[in-house]
């Protein structure tokens, strides 16, 4: 069977050794020495200066709404997983659907600023499958009007624009390292801002709000990496190299044997050193998606509908005003892509597609 992906799986004698760390330790959780070197060494991989890894790349988000979205409307992308629009209603405030880009993806920066009123506290986009949005307009737009960026940057772990992380983009940006994804710690997460007083306060309310073992700072709740979460990051880290290179292959693979007449692909955005996160590929109609994904299936070979429906259409939502995403959503299909996907297998897969 292949998947749309497949977890990387350091050699087992790499985790044990972290495991047995814990073990002489004696400590599972709490700011514990695997934590704190998992945190210095993301650091310095990533090159980012405030880093807090979590529980899972939802709950940074959430924390982050929390601080600074205080129950507004917050402007947001529709086409995203739905963690991105989740955590805004989770969060009591009211998310505000700008439609996307039709060939980048990302929230359109142009149309923003319509959508802004005087309740509007932030804004919530997606660096979607590791592709930038426009930062430098959105920074301008939000200094404007005084409103937060947040960005749910799920997919960028390894990506930089304009020569540095995108995590330092933002007042916060936020990672996933679920299972899924490119980096991962099993379930995990982390939160990233730009300076020391944000990175303060996102703490304290990761932690309960603790600030002292008695004494608690404000609201909080519990979003805090444990160690044997950090073990599997510490095991996992030394192999990213690796891992990007595979999924080059893989996307290299694509590039060059399918029929790009028939399909269209994500744009990258101009200066962004990408990540192979995804390999999404957009079909000319919904119908010929389903024939392809139909005939792959047949196969056993399962892409996944990443990123369908468009979130405007999700059950606790009311209204739907964003055709593009809704449109793309309908039409694209991502790819399997993984660092152990053969090139027989591939070579299936491109022949599924094209001659169908
Ligand atoms: C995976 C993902 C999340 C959620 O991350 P978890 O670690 O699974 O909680 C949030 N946003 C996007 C865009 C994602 O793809």
């Amino acid at each position: 069977m292949i998947n749309v992906t497949k977890t990387f799986f350091p050699p087992i004698e790499d985790y044990q050794k972290q495991v047995q760390r814990i073990w002489d330790n004696q400590w599972l959780t709490n700011n514990g020495e695997l934590y704190k070197e998992l945190s210095e060494k993301l650091q310095e991989y990533l090159g980012v200066n405030h880093i807090i890894p979590m529980t899972n790349g939802t709950l940074p988000i959430q924390i982050a709404l929390n601080a600074f979205a205080n129950g507004g409307e917050v402007i947001t992308t529709p086409f995203s997983y739905v963690a991105t629009t989740a955590t805004i209603v989770w969060e009591k405030c009211t998310p505000v659907f700008v439609d996307i880009h039709p060939d980048y993806l990302t929230i359109d920066e142009t149309k923003i600023e319509a959508a802004i009123t005087d309740k509007t506290t932030a804004i919530l986009a997606t660096h979607v499958y590791g592709n930038p949005c426009a930062v430098e307009d959105i920074e301008a737009i939000a200094k404007k009007y005084h409103l937060k960026v947040i960005y749910d940057a799920a997919h960028c772990f390894g990506v930089s624009y304009k020569g540095q992380s995108i995590f330092n983009y933002g007042d916060v940006s936020t990672c996933s390292f679920h299972a899924t994804k490119l980096f991962h710690t099993g379930e995990g997460g982390a939160l990233f801002c730009q300076d020391e007083p944000t990175k303060q306060e996102m703490w304290y309310r990761h932690n309960f709000g603790h600030d002292g073992p008695e004494k608690y700072h404000g609201l909080g709740l519990n979003a805090k990496m444990s160690e044997l979460q950090a073990a599997m990051g510490l095991s996992v880290l030394p192999y990213m190299e690796q891992i990007m290179t595979e999924r080059k292959r893989v996307c290299e693979y694509y590039e060059a044997h399918l029929d790009f007449s028939q399909l269209s692909k994500l744009k990258l955005r101009e200066h962004t050193d990408w990540n192979y996160s995804y390999y999404p590929v957009i079909f000319k109609t919904e119908k010929e998606l389903l024939n392809v994904k139909t005939r792959l299936e047949e196969e056993n070979i399962n892409p996944r509908r990443y990123f369908y429906p468009s979130l405007e259409e999700l059950p606790y939502i009311n209204s739907s005003h964003c055709p593009i995403a809704k449109d793309i959503a309908s039409r694209v299909l991502c790819l399997p892509l993984y660092t152990t996907l053969k090139e027989n297998d591939l070579k299936t897969i491109v022949i599924l597609i094209n001659h169908g």
